[in-house]
């Protein structure tokens, strides 16, 4: 077996670095001394930790230059959204305060007797990371996971090894040794986590197929799970909505991170009555937003990760034209690593694009005469994660009718302070964010004490 990783550039294939793979027979040695790390780490106080974490993250902001020029590097997204990617992980104290807030023990009692509710850690936690957003995925289960108690051992993408040791090993510069460790390597590392009976959860984040093979593997010893999978999120305009706003917000949904964004918007359905308008402004809009490598300060769109992605994005695209879309921009004479921002009308059902995750650069519009069939279609997706419904008179009626975790209404989805990121369907199974997800990392204990009449 070949005992290097390798990391290449998506925007020109050429290899920016190796590293060692982790021997897997050392996996195990790895297990035991995270768990023996996790006790000493539990034993410490919330506020203990909370100050590591706190330290730990403002290593992070030391190296941001660096760890956000690798993203870059090695992800292709351009450097303004790799930044902010990055600086979205300092502020760590904030998110482990709010875990802290929402593990406090809970009290019920009546006279003589008293009852508690614990939120304890779990032991050992695996974090396993796609490519897409490799700090900040791996950023949003580690920091709960930690906070909570547990020792963490992360597995990131095959596709960005560079970037996630960088991180970690800034986070290691000040937390104690085995708290957070990494495994690198490809699927038979993230199995043999999965399949280690010295795992006590498993925190997932990457695509359906694959969330299933670990549910199902996990089931031989009951492990804890979140699975954040993949999405196919619609954004429903109704024909009140301010046409110029929600031309801009679904041209930028569409593409951003190059389309490869799981709560990207992947369909539009559109009311007949303004679709025309609506498309002219998507095909002018578009024109803005040019592709490019990660340095190039003009460039918002940039390569796909890889060319099997690519080549799905493209098949995607010439199914629709072939079943009847019409191309009103991109589509065709992409360069080599990079897909154009593309835009089809007349997207239907029956189509591969309508149904399956793109993960690329494509804006694909259905035009609607009758809500209820958009809002049937719409919900028809094997996932769930979120939706967006842009207008004013029936805007809440209609956001209410959709079956998704997470819904924007005339703004992009996700939430005001400490709230849950979550899918519904087959884009996730528990979740993390919010009270109730702080708790999916620890094990509930209940303890009732009486305390006369003994
Ligand atoms: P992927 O499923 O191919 O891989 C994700 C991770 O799982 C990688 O680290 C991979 O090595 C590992 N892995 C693969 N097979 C495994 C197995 N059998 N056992 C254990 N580990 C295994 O996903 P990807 O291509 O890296 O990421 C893209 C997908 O992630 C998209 O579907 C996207 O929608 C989804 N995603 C979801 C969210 C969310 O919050 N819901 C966020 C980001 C990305």
């Amino acid at each position: 077996m070949d005992d290097m990783l390798r990391s290449y550039n998506p925007a020109d294939g050429k290899l920016i670095d190796q590293i060692p793979k982790t021997p897997l027979d050392t996996i195990p040695y790895m297990i035991r001394e995270s768990k023996e790390a996790q006790l000493k780490w539990a034993a410490l106080s919330f506020d203990e930790r909370i100050g590591f974490i706190e330290k730990a993250a403002e290593k992070v902001g030391l190296h941001l230059p660096e760890i956000a020029e690798l993203l870059g590097r090695e992800m292709g997204k351009n450097l303004k959204s790799a930044i902010g990617e990055v600086k979205g992980c300092l502020k760590a104290r904030r998110t482990a305060e709010y875990v802290k807030e929402g593990l406090k023990p809970q009290v019920r009692s009546k006279p003589g007797i008293e009852t508690v509710i614990e939120y304890l850690p779990l032991g050992v936690c695996a974090i396993i990371s796609p490519w897409n957003y490799p700090v900040s995925m791996a950023h949003w289960m580690i920091i709960p996971a930690l906070t909570a108690g547990n020792s963490v051992i992360l597995k990131p993408s095959e596709e960005t090894p560079l970037v996630s040791q960088a991180y970690v090993d800034a986070l290691n510069e000040v937390l104690p040794k085995n708290v957070l460790q990494i495994v690198q390597g490809g699927i038979e590392h993230g199995s043999a986590l999965v399949n280690s009976p010295d795992i006590a959860f498993i925190g997932f984040t990457g695509s359906k197929e694959t969330g299933k093979k670990i549910m199902s593997s996990a089931s031989k010893t009951l492990k804890r799970l979140i699975l954040e999978l993949g999405g196919k999120d619609p954004l429903i305009v109704l024909n009140d909505a301010d046409i110029d706003t929600t031309a801009r917000f679904a041209i930028i949904n569409s593409i951003e991170n190059s389309g490869q964004m799981c709560i990207a918007t992947e369909r539009i359905f559109v009311d007949e009555r303004i679709a025309d308008e609506f498309v002219q402004k998507l095909a002018d809009y578009i024109k803005d937003y040019k592709i490019g490598t990660f340095d190039d300060p003009d460039a918002f769109v940039g390569p796909i990760i890889n060319e099997k992605q690519r080549q799905l994005i493209l098949d995607h695209i010439d199914d629709a034209i072939a079943k009847g879309a019409k191309l009103i921009y991109g589509g065709k004479d992409h360069p080599e690593h990079f897909v154009i921002p593309t835009i089809l009308d007349g997207i239907t059902d029956d189509m591969r694009i309508a149904k399956e995750e793109t993960f690329g650069p494509v804006v694909c519009v259905t035009r609607y005469n009758d809500l209820d069939k958009a809002i049937e279609s719409a919900n028809s997706a094997e996932y769930g994660l979120g939706a967006s419904v842009f207008g004013h008179q029936y805007v809440q009626e209609t956001a209410d009718r959709l079956n998704v975790g997470m819904i924007g209404i005339n703004t992009v989805i996700g939430g005001i302070g400490d709230v849950p990121w979550v899918g519904a369907k087959q884009s996730g199974f528990g979740y993390h964010g919010s009270p109730e997800g702080h708790k999916q990392f620890t094990q509930t204990r209940l303890k009732t004490r009486v305390f006369n009449n003994i």
